[in-house]
């Protein structure tokens, strides 16, 4: 069977609804395409910041589990504090429910969902899928996560990234379970190029560890052992599941042609915490806009989407690569800036919250940004350096 549409969207997770809402929303011919059955899982601690909630045009109340105001940083596994906000910080969801949710909303805009549909190939105007049939489109949006095969079919190098393994344990039937409320648990300083994180759930508490691809065989082990000194019986932790997270190089490709890369297929997950769903969602818009020029005739390809996300994305990034390479050169400092200052401490939340943005604060350093970036510059190298040395040993 064949069929052509404005715009094809490869892959319903955030980054793929959002844009298949915008474009529907905007009246286009909209085929939303996922290889999973939904309502499907992912590897996700499940968390969205205000600053990704902010950005979508509908609420998830109905999907929110936990309304996060506190964190509770522990340091190296031995002491701890805890901070709270006088505002919520984050909603906690399961990914099972939010990723239908959205791809329902972007079927109420107009645009036609088909799950369990496996994109085989594309190339710049045609994505076939796994059963023969065949999609021609002006305009393609790539939003398969980090292992889709749109950037593989058209010849892109896979990207770079961190890895992380996660677990669910029950609420209930744990000393630790009543602990976890309006809390998450972040432990900092023990795993090379990333941390730890307890998210409470409704009935369950998503207990995580990420960092250096190197960590990867490590990692069950450590989730295990940092579950225990969380009060979880590591031991009996369910549904263990491993992950890739993508990282965008400066220069990696956001575009080819008339197809746009949106979220993990981009690597557009934010370095230092690891917070993915709003840049999903963000370049989701960003693509969408993009089509639109193109369907409306103003634009021959996608290269407004790469400008746009050049401008407003990648500085972002760039900052947090240089905090991310800071902090896992020296995080005692970070950590004793978060315990002991109330001015960092809301600077943090203030990101969180989308109230500003990593840019603000790294120009609010004054004359100090010349010796951080300095600094993170040796940091960077040094953690490249780390990275080829795992990679080649
Ligand atoms: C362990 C772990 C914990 C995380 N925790 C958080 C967190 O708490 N908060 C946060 O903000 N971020 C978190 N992230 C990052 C976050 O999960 C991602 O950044 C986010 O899911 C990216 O959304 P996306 O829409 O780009 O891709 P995805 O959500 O990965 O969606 C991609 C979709 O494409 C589909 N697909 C793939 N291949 C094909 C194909 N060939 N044909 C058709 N469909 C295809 C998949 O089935 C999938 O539904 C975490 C990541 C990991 C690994």
């Amino acid at each position: 069977m064949a069929r052509s549409w404005d715009a094809v969207v490869v892959g319903a997770g955030p980054g793929g609804s959002t844009a298949a809402y915008d474009l529907a929303a905007a009246g286009a011919d909209v085929l939303l395409i996922d290889r999973a059955s939904f309502p499907r899982d992912k590897p996700c601690g499940g968390g969205v910041l205000v600053s990704a909630l902010k950005l979508l045009p509908y609420d998830l109340d109905p999907v929110t589990e936990r309304t996060i105001t506190s964190f509770r940083v522990r340091y190296k596994r031995t002491w701890e504090f805890e901070h709270r906000y006088h505002e919520t910080l984050a909603i906690m969801t399961q990914r099972s429910r939010l990723d239908a949710y959205m791809a329902e909303r972007a079927v109420d805009m107009g645009a036609e969902f088909r799950d369990a549909s496996a994109v085989r190939s594309i190339d710049d105007a045609t994505v076939t899928l796994a059963n023969g049939d065949t999609h021609e489109a002006q305009a393609i949006m790539a939003a398969d996560g980090a292992n889709g095969v749109v950037r593989q079919a058209l010849g892109l190098p896979r990207l770079r990234g961190a890895v992380a393994l996660e677990g669910n344990a029950g609420r209930e039937e744990q000393p630790a379970g009543a602990r976890w409320d309006d809390a998450v648990g972040l432990e900092l300083g023990s795993m090379p190029g990333g941390y730890g994180w307890v998210f409470p759930k409704g009935d369950h508490c998503n207990v995580g560890l990420g960092g250096f691809p190197a960590a990867g065989p490590t990692l069950r082990g450590e989730l295990s052992r940092y579950a225990s000194t969380e009060s979880f019986d590591g031991g009996s932790l369910t549904q263990l599941r491993g992950h890739h997270l993508p990282l965008r190089d400066p220069d990696s490709a956001l575009v080819r042609d008339r197809v746009a890369f949106v979220g993990d297929a981009a690597g557009l997950i934010d370095p230092l915490s690891g917070e993915g769903i709003g840049n999903a969602i963000r370049s989701g818009q960003l693509a969408a806009e993009a089509a639109l020029e193109l369907l409306a005739g103003e634009a021959s390809d996608m290269s407004a989407y790469r400008d746009r996300v050049e401008e407003e994305i990648e500085p972002e990034l760039r900052v947090a690569r240089q905090l991310q390479a800071l902090f896992h050169q020296c995080p005692w400092p970070y950590v004793q800036l978060l315990r002991h200052s109330d001015r960092f401490w809301t600077a943090f939340c203030r990101i969180v919250r989308g109230e500003s943005t990593y840019t603000q604060f790294q120009s609010r350093l004054g004359p100090a940004k010349v010796f951080v970036d300095a600094a993170a510059a040796v940091a960077e190298r040094r953690a490249r350096r780390a990275a080829k040395w795992q990679a080649s040993a």
